[in-house]
C-alpha cells in the first residue's frame, strides 16, 4: 500500500554525480578557509595563492566551539517557543502535510534583545572578528557533525520520506533486503531524507533561515563594532553594507513562510551541501564585505553612496515585488492584487503567470537579488576583487538554480513550459540571457 508513496530513485544526478559532490564537499571547506585568509592579509588580493596558512591547532578552540553552540542552541530553543503561528507546508507524496511554526521574525526580535542587553552589558562582540577563524572552523565541524547524523538517520527513516534530489541509490541496510548500486556520497552531500525531524522539530526548516541568516546579521555587527573599535566611528561604506543586508534578513525572516515552496525544501533533502550552507557559508562567506572593510577601510563620496543606495533600492524592489507577486499567486489566483495578470493553463490545473513581473524575464526575483549583490560589494570600491567574490559566486549559483528550475518545470508543465518559454524568451538578465 505504501509502496505507491515510496520515492523513485534519484536517476538524473546533479553537481556532476558522486565525484562533483566528493570535489565539492573539499572545494566548499577550502573556499571558505581561502577567502577568509586572503582578507586578512594586506593586498587581500586573490591572486597571492595560497595565502598565509595558520597552523591548523589555532583554527580549534573549545571555547568557540562551544560559543556556536551555545549560539544554534539558542536559536533552537527560539524555533521551539510556542509564539507565531503554525502553518502547513505543501502536500507531500504520501499526501500528508507537515507543519511548521513560522516564528523566525519574533526569533530575531528576542535575540536583537538578548544583543542589546549584553552590548548594554559590557559584551564585546569584536570577540567574533578576533575569533573569526576560529569560529569558521568550528561551523564547518558543526556542518560535517551534523550531516553525519542526517545521513545516518536517514538511513532508518521509511523510504516515503526521502529527498527526490538525493535518493540515488540504496542504503546500506536496504540492500540487506533488496542490493543496488548505492551512492552514499552522492546522497551524504545532496542529503538523503527530505524533512527530517525530531518529534515536532525540523532540522532543515530550523537551520534555513535562524542560525545563519541570524548569524550573518550578527557578525556583520560584530565588524562594525571592531572598525568603531580601531578607528573611532563606523564608516559609512560598514553602514551601508550592515544596512543592505540587515534588509534581506530581515525581510527573509518575515517573509518565512514563502521558504516553504523553495526548491530547497520541496525538493533537496538535508545533505552536507545544505547543512554547510546554512551554518558555515553563509554567515562567513556573505559577512565577507564587512569582513574586508575592517581590515581595508574605504572612503565612500556621498553621492557615490546615494548611488548605491538607489542601485541597492532597485534591486529590492524587484526581488520583493516579484516574490510576492509569484507567493500571492499561488496562494490564491483570485486576489484581486493579481487577478488582472495574464496566465497560460498547463496540464496540472495550475496556471503560469505570463505578464507583470513574471512575463518581463523567467526569474525576475534572481534579477533582483543579483542586483542587490553588486550593491553590496560597491562599498568596498574597485580596488580589490575579493569583496566582489559573492557577485561572481551568486551569479552561477542563481544561473545554475534556473537551469535546475527549468528543468523541473519543464517536467512538471511540459508543452505549457515551452510555450511560457516562447512568451518570455530570456531567463534572468533582459536582452541578454
Ligand atoms: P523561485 O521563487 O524562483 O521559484 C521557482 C518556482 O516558481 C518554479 O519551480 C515554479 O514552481 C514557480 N514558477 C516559475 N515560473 C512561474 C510563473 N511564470 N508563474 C507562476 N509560477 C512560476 O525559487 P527559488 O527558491 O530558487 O528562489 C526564491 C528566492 O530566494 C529568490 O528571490 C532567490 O533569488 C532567493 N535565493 C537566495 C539565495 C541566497 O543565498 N541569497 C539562494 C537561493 C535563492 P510552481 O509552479 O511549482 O509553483
Amino acid at each position: 500500500m505504501m509502496d505507491r508513496y515510496k520515492i523513485p530513485r534519484t536517476k538524473e544526478l546533479e553537481f556532476g554525480g558522486p565525484l562533483g559532490a566528493m570535489i565539492l564537499i573539499f572545494l566548499m571547506p577550502a573556499t571558505v578557509f581561502y577567502l577568509l585568509l586572503t582578507c586578512r592579509t594586506e593586498q587581500a588580493s586573490v591572486l597571492n595563492f595560497p595565502p598565509p596558512l595558520p597552523p591548523l591547532s589555532t583554527l580549534w578552540s573549545p571555547h568557540t566551539f562551544l560559543l556556536l553552540l551555545a549560539w544554534v542552541g539558542f536559536q533552537a530553543a527560539l524555533y521551539m517557543l510556542p509564539m507565531g503561528k503554525v502553518t502547513e507546508g505543501i502536500v507531500l507524496r504520501d499526501k500528508s502535510r507537515l507543519q511548521y511554526r513560522i516564528n523566525a521574525f519574533h526569533a530575531m526580535g528576542v535575540t536583537a534583545l538578548v544583543v542589546g542587553a549584553g552590548l548594554a552589558a559590557g559584551l564585546r562582540l569584536s570577540y567574533i572578528y578576533d575569533h573569526f577563524l576560529q569560529l569558521a572552523f568550528s561551523a564547518l565541524l558543526l556542518a560535517f557533525g551534523l550531516s553525519f547524523l542526517l545521513y545516518f538517520k536517514s538511513l532508518f527513516a521509511p523510504e516515503t520520506t526521502l529527498a527526490p534530489g538525493g535518493n540515488s541509490g540504496e542504503s546500506f541496510l536496504r540492500t540487506q533486503v533488496s542490493p543496488s548500486s548505492g551512492n552514499p556520497i552522492y546522497d551524504f552531500f545532496m542529503g538523503h531524507e527530505l524533512n527530517p525531524r525530531i518529534g515536532s522539530f525540523d532540522l532543515k526548516y530550523f537551520c534555513e533561515l535562524r542560525p545563519g541568516l541570524l548569524g550573518w546579521a550578527l557578525v556583520n555587527m560584530a565588524m562594525l563594532v571592531k572598525e568603531t573599535e580601531l578607528r573611532g566611528s563606523p564608516s559609512l561604506a560598514m553602514l551601508l553594507v550592515n544596512a543592505f543586508q540587515l534588509l534581506y534578513v530581515v525581510d527573509a525572516l518575515w517573509n518565512e513562510e514563502a521558504i516553504l515552496t523553495t526548491m530547497d525544501i520541496v525538493h533537496d533533502g538535508f545533505g552536507f551541501m545544505l547543512t554547510f550552507g546554512d551554518l558555515a557559508w553563509v554567515p562567513f562567506i556573505y559577512s565577507l564585505q564587512a569582513y574586508f572593510l575592517v581590515n581595508h577601510p574605504q572612503k565612500l563620496s556621498l553621492p557615490m553612496a546615494a548611488g548605491i543606495l538607489l542601485l541597492n533600492g532597485l534591486g529590492y524592489c524587484i526581488f520583493r515585488s516579484a516574490n510576492s507577486q509569484k507567493n500571492t499567486f499561488r496562494r490564491n489566483p483570485n486576489d484581486p492584487r493579481v487577478t488582472g495578470l495574464k496566465t497560460i493553463p498547463t496540464a496540472t490545473g495550475r496556471r503560469l503567470l505570463v505578464s507583470g513581473w513574471w512575463g518581463f524575464v523567467r526569474h525576475p526575483n534572481y534579477l533582483g537579488d543579483l542586483i542587490m549583490a553588486l550593491a553590496w560589494s560597491l562599498p568596498c570600491g574597485l580596488t580589490h576583487v575579493l569583496p566582489y567574490f559573492y557577485v561572481f559566486y551568486f551569479t552561477v549559483l542563481l544561473i545554475h538554480r534556473e537551469a535546475r528550475d527549468e528543468h523541473q518545470c519543464l517536467r512538471k508543465y511540459g508543452l505549457a513550459w515551452q510555450e511560457y518559454c516562447q512568451r518570455v524568451p530570456y531567463r534572468i538578465f533582459p536582452y541578454l540571457y
